[in-house]
């Protein structure tokens, strides 16, 4: 009796230890999915037992260049220490959350608990000397930190770039990437004539309400044709060669459209320019101040990764393309206090006035820093932009909770954003209908900003104006008078309300979209004053030796306000301009 007992409980034990046994060496892949800043990201995770051994992403949408850390890195890290409690990558804070969400969801399904493993930080160090020796250091990876870098590099200089974030690109990368350039090919093959770079002068001045510096804008005005070739033919940049966009306040269609309709095209092709130059490129490496030695800047005094402290010495000169403070409320308010908390941004967190605040502490003039631009349509929710409403470009209408316009859709945005403000509730509706769509294939384009805001009750496609008006509430009698007047300018040519200067295009035929929107923070206008060479001046305008600057951290290009398509036009030619000058130092 006692044997059979016995026996009993020894093969209730091996049991027991057979299944402990196989299932904490179980091997199994289960999906997850998350939401990212781009719709939903989908995982495949592989686990043996309880611990991750491997998570491949099976679907996405996400930014490619600000995506990347967080599909390396952050799973490098969530599979070292099998645990999902770990920080976000900064700058790209939706897409890991989403990707961490992800795995999390698989880690449901599996029915496991994560047993998290120590390991040690030093493992992670990278091997960056305590001071670091360049001719030229610049300082911000966006399109001007590039171009002047790659200039300075092909003149024959060492060269390095700090980029405080732990991706390249900046507000360049997340831009629509459009580029004005006065008489471009992609004019001439559309057949529009008549452009000049007179006229692109006379648009960006008066857009700026006379307040850019006439010189300034001069070389913009006659340098942005050679920048695009640039782009195209030295940084290999491809633009749709049958699309421009007409942004508004200009005279014509002249600005071009990279392929994907965003930066990642440009500042993809300008890494890539960069690294085949061997241009090392310190990311996570905050410049903290200039480092000036009898008057004459002579490096930069960073930190990387918050923590060391790094020194980069730059024999001949510092260019700072650090873009502007759209991000930075404290620093708002301190130059207009209308641009408080209330207003959301479109830029990247990065965009924090650094340089300037830099470039003021070794004496640097500022000029036009009360002229702060919203862009007109942009995600009620996020602040992001809304790249879809690039419609707009192409004859979608705005309209208020009332149904009825209540602004030319090609005004400036200063004036756009002022006039939406002054609408119920201070948002818009943008409405567009297929035809519209087709012109630049817009929804192709921007396919997951668009589920995006389906998904968010932001946009919503109807076949009839009535059901579209029923969408979002507003008097289905109103719009359809509205959208009959439209449909009669659009015949005549004459928009005898807004003189739309693009003329309007028909709304007669379905099916329809309508986008709610509001302004957000978009570019700074003011900053450093620098002359015909970048060169930063001082408050008694003279030359700062050794500091340069370009892009959106400057204050004399873009006046009271920037029009479209005149950032990248900037940024490239000046930062372009300011590695050719540090380069024959
Ligand atoms: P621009 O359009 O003028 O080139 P962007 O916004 O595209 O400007 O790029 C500016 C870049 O500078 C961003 O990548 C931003 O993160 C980086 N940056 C800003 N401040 C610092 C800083 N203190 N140190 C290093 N990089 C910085």
């Amino acid at each position: 009796m006692k044997k059979r007992w016995g026996s009993i409980i020894l093969a209730i034990i091996s049991i027991f230890l057979l299944t402990a046994c196989s299932s904490s060496n179980k091997s199994q892949t289960i999906t997850g999915t998350g939401n990212g800043k781009h719709g939903s990201i989908k995982v495949a995770v592989t686990f043996k037992g309880d611990s991750i051994k491997n998570i491949k992403v099976l679907e996405q949408n996400e930014n490619k260049v600000l995506s990347k850390p967080v599909y390396k890195q952050l799973k490098d890290t969530i599979v070292a220490k099998n645990s999902t409690g770990v920080d976000v990558i900064s700058g790209s804070t939706a897409t890991s959350k989403g990707y961490i969400a992800a795995v999390n969801d698989a880690v449901k399904k599996a029915g496991i608990s994560l047993k998290a493993v120590k390991i040690k930080s030093s493992s992670a160090k990278p091997k960056i000397a305590k001071t670091n020796n360049y001719d030229i250091v610049v300082v911000g990876s966006g399109g001007g930190g590039f171009a002047a870098a790659i200039e300075a590099k092909q003149a024959g200089k060492k060269v390095a770039i700090i980029e405080k974030m732990p991706t390249v690109g900046g507000n360049t990368l997340i831009s629509g990437g459009e580029m004005n350039a006065p008489g471009n090919w992609v004019q001439k093959k559309l057949g529009i004539k008549g452009d000049s770079v007179a006229s692109y002068y006379k648009d960006t001045m008066k857009g700026g309400d006379n307040l850019g510096d006439p010189e300034m804008v001069h070389i913009l005005a006659n340098n942005a044709l050679g920048s695009a070739k640039w782009l195209r033919d030295d940084i290999h940049v491809k633009f749709i060669n049958d699309q421009l966009f007409q942004f508004g306040g200009h005279s014509y269609k002249r600005a071009l459209i990279p392929v994907g309709h965003t930066g990642q095209e440009l500042v993809t092709k300008l890494n890539t320019k960069a690294k085949s130059l061997n241009i090392p490129i310190y990311v996570n490496m905050k410049a903290k101040s200039l480092i000036q030695k009898d008057g004459r800047v002579t490096g930069v005094k960073a930190q990387y990764q918050g923590k060391r402290n790094i020194t980069f010495n730059a024999k001949k000169a510092v260019i700072l393309t650090t873009g502007g403070f759209g991000s930075n409320v404290k620093m708002r308010t301190k130059y207009n206090k209308e641009f408080d908390q209330r207003y959301k941004s479109t830029d990247t967190a990065g965009t924090t006035g650094d340089g300037i605040t830099m470039a003021q502490q070794v004496g640097a003039k500022l000029t036009n820093m009360k002229y702060i631009q919203t862009y007109p349509i942009a995600n009620p929710k996020t602040g992001m932009i809304s790249l879809l409403a690039d419609t707009r470009f192409d004859g979608a209408i705005l309209v208020n909770q009332n149904g009825q316009r209540f602004v030319e859709e090609l005004e400036r945005r200063d004036v756009i954003s002022k006039a939406i403000l002054k609408q119920p509730g201070s948002y818009t509706y943008q409405i567009w209908n297929d035809k519209i769509d087709g012109i630049s294939k817009t929804k192709a384009a921007h396919k997951a900003e668009y589920d995006e805001l389906i998904k968010e009750h932001l946009l919503y496609k109807a076949d009839t104006i009535n059901e579209l008006a029923k969408d979002v509430n507003i008097d289905p009698a109103a719009l359809s008078a509205t959208i009959t007047k439209v449909n009669q300018y659009a015949k005549t040519g004459n928009d005898k309300d807004f003189h739309h200067r693009a003329g309007l295009v028909s709304l007669a035929k379905g099916p329809y979209y309508i986008e709610k929107a509001v302004p957000s923070v978009h570019h700074t206008m003011g900053g450093l004053v620098i002359n015909k060479q970048t060169q930063v001046l001082n408050t008694d305008d003279q030359v700062i030796l050794g500091l340069y600057a370009a892009g959106e951290l400057t204050g004399v290009i873009q006046g009271s306000n920037r029009l479209g398509g005149n950032a990248i036009a900037d940024i490239i030619t000046f930062g372009r301009i300011a590695g050719q000058s540090a380069g024959k130092l």
